[in-house]
């Protein structure tokens, strides 16, 4: 009985150590992948257990000192995924570990963090709907350092006498372990190119570019990707050139809008976002540069009807209740992604990086698919209805 159990990560976004601890009864130990900089370095894990009696619980023990995800996901054939209840805290040998317990209904059964999305979810989902829509372009943004291209998007008006008056940039995982991130860029790409109204409407008004994964090799790899070295594709966008392919291609796209006028939106899906609501990242509203920028923001946000992340706000959870974290920001660095687009490209720019909220019973795809059309439907009204001031 379960005397063959084995464990692999030898797949896209495999990753981690994991090894089979017991037999009776099936214990897996395992600790994150680590770039080793501390808890938020030591966060993506996901692999695959075969050999297990379908009825038999399993035992994952997680060591904790990393990013833990109080639910995980598990899949039998690697496209339909569900979660697994709590897990628990508990000491073994003296050493702290959280231990989820799941009855598997299959001999093969594959765990990770969060729901993953790779390269392939982007070729076999994402790339033929986008072909389906004679408007939009597939991209190569460029190859990465270990040669994996990168595709991207780029969607333009559906009407050939249209000229966009926008340019809109939407971009996830700067952090490879942030795959809620690239779900929720995904669906609000499904949205975009649907046939809803104020899809049609704000495509129609704006030259959109879509990059579902920044870092492709951290991803494809089964990386954690945050804090990596020598620093990661979210951090140090001041530096010229940048030591990323993708971050120099990023740049050098955002810098032709700005030429253009054009750099009117710009957000960086990240996650991790904890047990709460999506929020944005951003300075203090007296520490932007501009004033349209000051004005641009407010009316964004209440377009979204964007709140402030406050500790009651702290307290709940949602997909669609869209809030924002104000920080304080040194602009002689030009550190993040955000705050080089906000210094470096309009007067006019919006630019943001949002917290996804991965971790919640509610982080689902369907969850992930209506903080996508939440916000997709805001950006909407927001250009369609004329509050943009450029
Ligand atoms: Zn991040």
């Amino acid at each position: 009985m379960g005397k063959n159990i084995s464990v692999s990560t030898d797949f896209l976004s495999g990753g981690g150590h994991v090894k089979v601890q017991a037999s009776a009864p099936a214990t897996i130990r395992f600790s994150p992948h680590d770039e080793g900089d501390g808890e938020w370095s030591r966060v993506w894990w996901h692999f695959s257990v075969e050999g297990i009696n379908p009825g038999e619980e399993i035992r994952l023990e997680l060591d904790k000192g990393g990013g833990v995800s109080p639910q995980v996901f598990f899949s039998y054939d690697q496209k339909v995924w569900g979660l697994t209840d709590e897990g628990e805290t508990e000491t073994i040998e003296g050493k702290e570990f959280f231990v989820y317990k799941h009855t598997v209904k299959a001999s093969r059964v594959w765990f990770a963090y969060d729901l993953p999305y790779t390269s392939e979810h982007i070729d076999t989902l994402l790339t033929p709907l986008i072909k389906k829509d004679k408007f939009a372009e597939v991209l190569t943004l460029c190859s990465s350092r270990k040669n994996r291209p990168n595709t991207g998007f780029r969607l333009n008006p559906s009407q050939r006498n249209l000229s966009p008056k926008y340019g809109i940039w939407l971009q996830a995982r700067a952090h490879a372990f942030e795959s809620g991130a690239s779900w929720v860029l995904h669906e609000l790409a499904k949205w975009l190119v649907s046939g809803e109204a104020e899809a049609v409407a704000l495509r129609n008004n704006a030259l959109i570019t879509v990059v579902p994964i920044v870092d492709i090799d951290g991803v494809s790899e089964g990386r954690t990707g945050k804090y990596q070295k020598p620093h990661d594709h979210w951090m140090k966008w001041g530096d010229e050139p940048s030591y990323w392919p993708e971050v120099d291609k990023i740049k050098s796209g955002i810098r032709e809008l700005a030429q253009k006028d054009m750099a009117d939106l710009f957000i960086d899906f990240h996650g991790p976002g904890g047990k709460s609501h999506p929020y944005f990242i951003l300075p203090f509203e007296s520490e932007l540069p501009f004033v349209k920028q000051r004005n641009n923001r407010a009316k964004f946000f209440s377009c979204l009807k964007a709140k402030p992340l406050d500790e009651q706000a702290r307290q709940r959870q949602s997909m669609t209740q869209i809030h924002y974290s104000e920080r304080p920001w040194d602009n002689t660095i030009l550190d993040s992604s955000h705050e080089w687009v906000t210094a470096k490209a309009n007067e006019h720019s919006l630019a943001f990086t949002i917290e996804v909220n991965m971790n919640t019973p509610l982080s689902t795809q369907d969850g992930y698919r209506s903080e996508a059309i939440t916000l997709g439907k805001a950006i909407s009204t927001y250009f369609v209805d004329g509050y943009h001031e450029k």
